[in-house]
């Protein structure tokens, strides 16, 4: 008999973890699975490296799955989508499959069940050194259609969820993947572009403005900062460069940006919005302060658990 942390029996074991539902003609165990979609399909993956995303010092090994599935759900969320399906694999030490192993997915699995996502196949491999954990997501477009990066007008507002910077402080590793908010704000406004903020507004927003091919004005006093701790960084370069917000930028026509902020509509949800500028014509990106304004600094951020 196969010792309990064998490959084999680790698939077995997660075979017995996994839920099904209508749109899942096959499940795990036959060589594929096969999906009823009759749609347009959203996919995005994502993969977590111990040592250069995380160490297990800092994150828990559930912790870990659970932030594999979310990084991936964000990014369906972000295009105002309805994430169905998941795929994981997961590479793992010698002799860890009954405890890390059943760890990492016992944290993909609780992020993916709780947007309905079904954990549709996988793999498990050996790993010499240390644990690689990677997820695939496959969603379903919403009512208008999947929300893209480059549909932002000139004189359209430009608007966040939540709060930006100090993810350090734990966010970064347990954060609500905007799935829910986003195709919220899709239903009701006419969002032209949307994406989520893993990088860093510092980095995310060039990348927004560049697909659209617009510029913005981003006015510093507006940008919802998190509550913070006191280091050598302003709470402002701690918003624009952190990254792992997972919160959602967007834009939108400007009489529906008034809108939008004067009803709140995902304060249920705890999620406020804040316009933090416009868009322009003019491709450059400033940053407008009280001291005056200037070139938007440039961000860098490397992601890091
Ligand atoms: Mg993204």
């Amino acid at each position: 008999m196969e010792e309990p942390n064998g490959e084999f029996a680790h698939v077995a074991w997660i075979r017995a973890q996994t839920a099904t539902n209508r749109l899942v003609a096959v499940g795990p165990g036959d060589d594929a699975a096969v999906l009823r979609v009759g749609h347009d399909l959203l996919a995005t993956t994502d993969m977590l490296v111990e040592g250069v995303h995380f160490t297990f010092d800092e994150a828990s090994p559930y912790a870990v799955g659970r932030k594999a599935m979310n990084v991936n759900l964000s990014d369906v969320a972000a295009m105002a989508g309805k994430p169905q399906f998941a795929l994981v694999a997961v590479a793992l030490p010698p002799g860890t499959a009954t405890t890390v192993g059943r760890e990492i997915f016992r944290g993909m699995q609780e992020a993916a069940a709780r947007f309905g996502v079904v954990i549709v196949g996988g793999d498990t491999n050996r790993s010499p050194t240390g644990v690689v954990v990677s997820a695939t997501v496959l969603g379903a477009p919403t009512g208008r259609g999947p929300a893209l990066r480059s549909g932002a007008k000139p004189g359209d507002a430009l608007c966040v969820t939540g709060t930006l910077g100090y993810s350090r402080r734990g966010k970064h590793l347990d954060f609500t993947p905007r799935v829910v908010e986003a195709q919220r704000l899709h239903a009701r406004f006419s969002i032209s572009a949307m994406m989520d903020l893993s990088d860093g507004l510092g980095g995310d927003l060039f990348h927004l403005l560049s697909e659209s091919q617009v510029g913005a004005v981003v006015d510093a006093e507006a940008l919802p900062i998190s509550a913070g701790f006191a280091d050598d960084r302003s709470p402002l370069a701690h918003a624009l460069d952190d990254g792992e917000d997972f919160e959602l930028l967007f834009t939108l026509p400007a009489d529906e940006a008034h809108r939008l902020l004067r009803e709140q509509p995902l304060m249920d949800l705890g999620t406020p919005i804040a316009k933090i500028g416009d868009i322009t014509a003019d491709r450059a990106a400033t940053l407008r302060t009280t001291a005056g304004s200037k070139p938007f600094p440039k961000g860098g951020f490397v992601h890091r658990c």
